[in-house]
């Protein structure tokens, strides 16, 4: 097989590179080399000034969940005492400080909680659609589609078509972790399989939705597991643009957060997990070289910290991802969020300066909002208050406990 340089001026050139061909490089190649060409790549693909963010926010509506996964330090299992569901005022509360922020987009996302039904989803994006209008809806995942339609004996077409209905504008791509049926079943065997996960993501992109693509490193996967899990999306990404042009708008991925409060941290074999920063900006820069049909690659703050976020928009990414106002899955485990969960605008629009690159607001498709061709200050870029849309707000008779 050729060598790696070749490869490597192969992709560059725009080339595909077949699995066997990736894996080589993946695993042969020069991890400083990889980058470069990564960046180079990004450079062609996207506005090489710009460096893109998104103002939003995460929201877990629950906690509860019977999946069990072993890396997951967020859930707690029906019944457990500090099982929550959110209110519709503590949501819309959210929701204002966001808008407050000049905010655009939510990613509500929770555990598969059995109590909830999907007339209680319907009825929440309704309401959500009705009361804030300018906010885009990216909730749910993968196996919270597949969760509702087991409860409801229902196809995952007909509950994704639904909650579109309803008002839901996109599926966020969580849950996919590596996208390989051996890994999963000794990590999370309850979760959604690869099968079902793509599917899901087929039906989505079929229906316009906004999604994105996701993977997560440092379950002992292999590299050729890795490297599957890529093609899958690849292929799936190739299949959604011929049949109707709407694909991932982007990739985004980061490592497994062990702690004591998960299985896998608490595991006697935890040395062969997880991934550092290294490991990180190699694997992001080989999937911008071998995701050839993927636009927009995201950095991981959140997960990795400031500086190998800012390293990253040299190892293929063009984006710096979001504010999130708050994050309570990761946190819970060891990611960087325990220590500043929370990102400001302004904040972001440093790193993004100090990393040399123009920053500029985006919405969920990657549409530029507003472009910044100066250094802003801290108090342009401060959230002003707005009226509040609660006042006459009446919780709806809970459907379920909870
Ligand atoms: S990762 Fe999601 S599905 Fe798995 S246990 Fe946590 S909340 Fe449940």
């Amino acid at each position: 097989m050729t060598n790696t340089k070749d490869l490597l001026k192969k992709a560059a050139n725009g080339e595909r590179l077949t699995p066997a061909e990736g894996l080589k490089l993946y695993t042969e190649g020069d991890p400083e080399a990889l980058m470069e060409v990564a960046h180079e790549i990004r450079l062609r693909k996207t506005d090489p000034k710009v460096v893109t963010y998104l103002v939003d926010r995460n929201i877990n509506y629950t906690n509860a969940c019977t999946t069990d996964c072993q890396f997951c330090s967020f859930y707690r299992v029906p019944g457990h005492p500090e099982v929550y569901v959110i209110s519709r005022r503590e949501l819309g509360e959210k929701i204002e400080e966001l808008l407050a922020w000049g905010g655009t987009r939510i990613l509500m996302q929770g555990g598969h909680n059995p109590d909830l039904r999907i007339e209680w989803y319907e009825d929440l994006l309704r309401w959500l659609k009705a009361t804030y209008p300018e906010i885009e809806l990216d909730c749910f995942s993968p196996s919270e589609i597949e969760n509702i339609a087991l409860l409801e004996d229902m196809s995952m077409e007909d509950v994704l078509e639904r909650l579109q209905r309803a008002g839901l504008d996109g599926l966020p791509g969580g849950g996919a972790e590596i996208l390989d049926d051996a890994v999963r079943a000794r990590i999370s065997p309850k979760k959604t399989k690869t099968a079902a996960w793509l599917h899901a993501m087929r039906i989505a992109q079929r229906l316009g939705m906004v999604t994105s693509a996701t993977m997560v490193i440092g379950f002992g996967e292999t590299m050729e597991q890795r490297v599957a899990s890529l093609t899958r999306l690849r292929e799936l990404q190739d299949e959604s643009l011929a049949a109707h042009g709407n694909g991932f708008t982007a990739f985004i991925m980061w490592t497994a957060q062990l702690s004591e409060t998960n299985s896998l941290g608490r595991s006697r074999h935890r040395h062969k997990y997880g991934a550092d920063y290294d490991e990180y900006l190699h694997t992001n820069a080989f999937a911008r070289i071998y995701l050839d049909n993927f636009t927009n690659f995201q950095a991981s703050w959140p997960t990795q910290g400031l500086e190998t976020a800012r390293r990253a928009l040299y190892a293929g990414a063009n984006d710096f991802g979001s504010t999130m106002l708050e994050e309570n899955v990761v946190s819970q485990a060891a990611a960087y969020t325990q220590r500043e969960p929370r990102m400001s605008v302004y904040r972001l629009h440093e790193q993004i300066r100090l990393a040399g690159f123009e920053p500029a607001q985006r919405d969920s498709r990657y549409n530029i909002v507003r472009r910044f061709d100066r250094v802003m200050t801290a108090e342009e870029l401060a959230p002003r208050p707005i009226p509040t849309r609660l006042a006459d707000l009446r919780e709806p008779i809970q459907l379920t406990p909870g």
